[in-house]
């Protein structure tokens, strides 16, 4: 097999020629206003590529494309088995292109190289793949309205959608919102984040090589406010698929209310619980809480950052997680032992860093790592850790960090457990450990939130749905379900004589 070193990424970054324009209408263009912004790569500090800065004009003339290309019927009309062949072309192009998606993603985001080919590109392969065979297996309804009468009941496309997506896991989510959108017959305007657009691009001009019609899946690229803003307001959209943070997803709430009541999906923040019993596997709990809340640097949605655990087994499983932690390397994304990368950007590596100093002084005891790293490199690098002895109204232990800081709360008996577990304005995710398995159906049925871990963490795949309770949003990724939020019923009567 292929030797992945530093070198090798080092040269193919070096050679790639990297698209940064919106990609609209099936070609890349410049901003109507001629701009460009650059940002700072997160492994070193340096400038990355130069990127059209979109605005309200951009994201008219890509609402445009795809309006046109969905009332051509271009796309949706298509026979199914010819829709789902472009899909899954599609779906390979982004397996053999996988490793420039990969370096794409880690320059923009500063994620193991490696992570993002055996995991990025993977999960959005499959993702496209998943919703490209579900085409041709759809049907619709015949209601039950007796001999004279036959009322379809269709499920049609809603039309044009907008895509808002984070910078965590562009490409992943991009697939996500693109596969059942695009399954189910709409055209699509993708916003990715100003942080992290260059896959979004790519996976666009291989959408096209794959045949996908131009018009039917645009790109504009640029920050929240300047193109987000005017395509979650826009009158020509017909739905607006956001995931981002809780805050934002309250804006995108007002702009369909203000705009045309397009439908929302909201797929936003957490402060996810993992609890541990004292009759739990320690070293599962251990591996499971490292790596929950450290993988990506802790810039998961669904991150484990609350391990809520029995107090009288708190310093063993902490010493364990240490241990743990200790196999997690930090390091710069292109070494092929970097389990985990930079941050995001210097100003976010700033927020956690201040998180962290706020945790002490609330008074939890930092028991190890959390700490600024790396920084002879340029990049912005935290090193994995643990807070001990932290109660749930600190700071810490209310607010997304975002960053590798795990906050240990400790409990006494389990209705105090579910207390605090569920004493949080988010619900997108949790997980209990515990041999009693009376007890783990109890506690997984109680804990409020999107998806429960009984004795694991993280285990997902396209098969199941994926998304928030209370402000961690509504409306579900991935499984066959989530194409339902791209579509409409439509009922056709006829009467008979
Ligand atoms: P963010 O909310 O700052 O930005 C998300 C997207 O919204 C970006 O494309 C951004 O440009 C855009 N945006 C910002 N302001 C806007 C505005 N006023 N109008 C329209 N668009 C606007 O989030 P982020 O910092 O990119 O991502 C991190 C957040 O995403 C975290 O809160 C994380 O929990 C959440 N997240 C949730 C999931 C999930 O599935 N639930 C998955 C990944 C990330």
């Amino acid at each position: 097999s292929k030797e992945y070193s530093r070198a090798y990424w080092e040269k193919l970054g070096a050679d790639l020629q990297i698209e940064g324009r919106h990609f609209i209408n099936g070609a890349f263009v410049a901003s109507v206003s001629g701009e460009s912004f650059v940002r700072p790569r997160p492994m070193d500090g340096k400038p990355g590529t130069a990127l059209a800065r979109g605005t309200a004009a951009d994201i008219d003339l890509a609402v445009k494309a795809a309006r046109a290309s969905f009332e051509s019927g271009v796309w949706r009309h298509k026979e199914p088995l010819e829709r789902k062949k472009i899909m899954l072309k599609w779906a390979e192009l982004i397996r053999s292109n996988g490793e420039e998606l990969a370096m794409l993603e880690t320059l923009d985001v500063g994620k193991p190289v490696m992570a993002s080919l055996t995991v990025d590109v993977r999960l959005c392969a499959d993702g496209i793949q998943y919703y490209a065979e579900m085409i041709d297996k759809m049907y619709d309804e015949i209601a039950p309205t007796g001999p004279k009468a036959r009322a379809l009941v269709r499920k049609v496309p809603l039309g044009v959608i907008g895509a808002i997506t984070p910078w965590n896991y562009p490409m992943i989510i991009d697939g996500w919102k693109l596969g059942p959108a695009l399954a189910a017959g709409n055209s699509v305007v993708l916003k990715p984040a100003e942080q992290s657009s260059l896959s979004a691009l790519k996976l666009a001009a291989l959408a096209k090589e794959a045949g996908l019609p131009d018009g039917v899946f645009n790109v504009v690229v640029g920050y929240g406010e300047e193109t987000g803003k005017p395509l979650a307001l826009h009158m020509d959209v017909d739905m607006i698929a956001f995931t981002g943070s809780t805050e934002v997803g309250k804006l995108i709430m007002g702009y369909a209310a203000q705009s045309n009541l397009k439908r929302v999906a909201l797929e936003l923040g957490g402060k996810s619980p993992i609890i541990v019993f004292d009759d739990a596997d320690l070293d599962a709990a251990a591996s499971a809480a490292a790596w929950g809340c450290f993988y990506n640097s802790g810039e998961t949605c669904h991150a484990s950052t609350r391990l809520i655990v029995h107090r009288s087994i708190q310093d063993k499983l902490v010493e364990k997680i240490r241990e743990v932690t200790a196999g997690i390397t930090l390091n710069h994304p292109f070494e092929p032992d970097a389990a985990i990368g930079a941050l995001i950007e210097e100003g976010h590596m700033k927020k956690v860093l201040g998180m962290i100093a706020d945790g002490e002084k609330e008074g939890a005891r930092r028991a190890f790592g959390a700490e600024r790293a790396l920084s002879e490199t340029g990049g912005f690098y935290v090193s994995p850790g643990v807070f001990v002895d932290a109660t749930n109204d600190m700071r810490i232990a209310r607010q997304e960090i975002f960053g590798p800081v795990l906050v240990s709360i400790p409990f006494e008996t389990e209705e105090e457990a579910l207390k605090i577990a569920n004493d949080t304005i988010y619900g997108l995710a949790g997980a209990v450990f515990t041999t009693n398995m009376d007890r783990a159906h109890r506690v997984s049925e109680a804990i409020h939130a999107g998806t429960v871990w009984v004795n694991t963490y993280d285990m997902s795949n396209f098969a199941t749905p994926f998304g928030g309770f209370k402000q961690s949003g509504f409306g579900r990724d991935r499984s066959v379900h989530a194409v339902d939020k791209y579509c409409d019923y439509k009922t056709i009567w006829q009467q008979f004589n």
